[in-house]
C-alpha cells in the first residue's frame, strides 16, 4: 500500500477542515508573528492550546459535535460582522447606497446620488422614511 493511501484511510470518517480551524490557524500565524517580537512564554502556552485544539477537533471522528461548533462559531461570526456589512457591500457595488431600516432592521438597496444632497426615501417595507443621499427615482430593493 501506498503512502498516500495510507494517509487517506487514516482520514476516512475524519473531520478535517472548516472555518473555525481556519479562524483558529489565522489566530497561530498571527501569535507566532507577534511572538517573534515579544518572546512571551504565555503566548507560547496560548498558541499550544490553540493548535491542541485544532488538531484534535482535524482528527475527531465525532463529525456532528464538530459541526455544531462550527455552525456556533459561524452564528456568532456573523453577528459581529453584521454592523460592517454594509460598508463592505458600499465599497464593492458602486452604484448603489446600502442603508439598513432603523424600524425593521431590513437593509435597502438605494440608487446612487447623480448629485450630493440628503434625500428621503420610504422604507418598502414598514414605511419609515431613511435619509440617503440621490437624486434618481429608481425601485428600492430589499436584502433580507
Ligand atoms: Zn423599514
Amino acid at each position: 500500500m501506498k503512502f498516500i493511501n495510507k494517509i487517506q484511510k487514516f482520514m476516512y470518517g475524519r473531520y478535517g477542515v472548516d472555518n473555525l480551524y481556519r479562524f483558529f490557524f489565522g489566530w497561530c500565524v498571527f501569535l507566532l508573528i507577534l511572538n517573534m517580537f515579544i518572546h512571551s512564554k504565555i503566548v507560547d502556552i496560548v498558541e499550544i492550546f490553540i493548535v491542541s485544539i485544532m488538531l484534535y477537533r482535524f482528527f475527531s471522528k465525532n463529525i456532528y459535535a464538530r459541526r455544531r461548533e462550527n455552525n456556533v462559531f459561524l452564528k456568532i461570526k456573523n453577528k459581529m460582522l453584521k454592523p460592517f456589512k454594509n460598508i463592505k457591500r458600499n465599497i464593492k457595488d458602486k452604484d448603489h447606497v446600502y442603508k439598513r431600516c432603523r424600524k425593521c432592521k431590513k437593509t435597502l438597496k438605494l440608487p446612487l446620488p447623480s448629485k450630493r444632497g440628503i434625500k428621503h426615501a420610504k422604507c418598502p417595507h414598514c414605511g419609515k422614511r431613511v435619509s440617503f443621499f440621490t437624486f434618481k427615482h429608481e425601485k428600492i430593493e430589499f436584502i433580507k
